[in-house]
């Protein structure tokens, strides 16, 4: 145990719903949240309970949340669209405890999970089916709209996605980041024989590889700088867990695999390393996906993609309809959850826990929030 905050699986036995919350008399009760003032300078704090803007809002007590990546991210204030001040979350899955008066397909009650995204439904992207490339679009646990690490979130009808009944909330929460998964697998072509290399053995390379594998690839290669990351990739799906101790990344994948070359390399580690290795592997014709977020611009060897015609694209959250497709996979229960959620905390260990997470711990895939 390498710290007194996180208990490795002490609260995952006994969560779910426990006692029904009070009635609320929205804007009186004081609710906790975990808020980021300014970069590194996390607190709980009193904020009154947030008050159902429209009439097609739903008030959702959280039951859980995961922290993700791009909340440290934010942590450090390098996230572009997560500035503090800021209450951070936005895997958030959570009980309905209050409706709009024209909410037609949500009722106080429902275990729900939220897609944290809202676009403006008129741009030309959004006409296009193409919201998650909105730039118009409101981020749930961002400045202005309030996320899960707090105790209730306000969001619009739209984004809530009901759970089978059995589904753990902390797994449910797993819908987000399992939808970026999802929709790089639907931006690559991957025939079953096709050999994919995924570079980071994180919550995001970690649920790539359960989508690959939703769709029919049987070759991935995931790899990590971290023992421990690589081991959990062979336990959800990888064929190989490439353990990287030093550069050049494409030496280790060569020898740990057997492969001289990959068809298909996915960047889901925001490490220049990382996409300089994609590039030099993919064969001539091969696709490589950039996946991860970068905090800082990244020089990389051009030539390997003129000289081998690479088709190099970049995938950004997801639409619904991947969203709605990791929920079904969740409710279905096709997602090894309990090997990506490491350990459970509670909010009031959220800052703590974030100065933890942004050391890049070893042994941690993701920590969840759970109330
Ligand atoms: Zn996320
Ligand atoms: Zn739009």
């Amino acid at each position: 145990m390498r710290s007194c905050v996180l208990a490795r699986g002490s609260r995952l036995g006994s969560i779910g719903l426990t006692a029904r919350p009070p009635a609320l008399q929205q804007g009186v009760i004081a609710t906790k949240a975990a808020v980021l003032a300014a970069p590194y300078d996390m607190n709980i704090k009193d904020m009154d309970t947030p008050s159902l803007g429209g009439d097609k809002d739903v008030l959702v007590k959280v039951r859980a949340t995961g922290i993700c990546g791009s909340e440290i991210h934010a942590y450090r204030g390098k996230h572009p669209r997560r500035r503090p001040p800021v209450v951070l979350g936005h895997e958030v899955a959570g009980e309905v405890v209050a409706t709009g008066r024209r909410v037609r397909h949500v009722k106080v009650g429902d275990r729900v999970v939220i897609e944290p995204q809202v676009s403006c439904g008129v741009c030309a992207e959004c006409l296009a089916g193409n919201h998650n490339l909105c730039s118009e679009k409101k981020l749930l646990g961002s400045s202005e709209w309030s996320g899960g690490f707090g105790e209730y979130v306000v969001v619009p009808e739209e984004t809530c996605y009901e759970i089978a009944p059995d589904l753990p909330m902390h797994h449910a929460a797993l819908a987000e980041p399992l939808a970026v998964g999802v929709h790089a697998a639907r931006r690559l072509n991957t025939p079953p024989d096709h050999r994919i290399v995924v570079m980071g053995a994180g919550p995001i390379g970690l649920l790539t590889v359960v989508a690959l594998r939703s769709v029919g690839a049987r070759h991935i290669a995931v790899v990590d700088a971290k023992k421990f990351n690589t081991e959990v990739g062979l336990r959800v799906g990888a064929s190989f867990g490439v353990h990287v101790t030093s550069a050049p990344i494409e030496e280790a994948v060569k020898s740990q695999t057997g492969w001289s070359t990959v068809d298909i390399a996915v960047v889901a580690a925001g490490n220049p390393s990382c996409v300089a290795g994609a590039l030099s592997l993919t064969r001539a014709h091969g696709q490589v996906l950039l996946l991860a977020l970068f905090e800082e611009p990244v020089s990389v060897d051009l030539m390997h993609i003129q000289s081998r015609e690479l088709y190099v694209s970049g995938s950004k959250m997801y639409t619904s309809e991947d969203f709605r497709t990791a929920v079904e996979m969740l409710n279905a229960g096709q997602v090894p959850c309990d090997e990506i959620v490491s350990y459970a905390v509670s909010l009031q260990d959220v800052p703590a826990v974030m100065r933890y997470l942004n050391k890049s711990p070893e042994g941690v895939i993701k920590v969840s929030v759970v109330n």
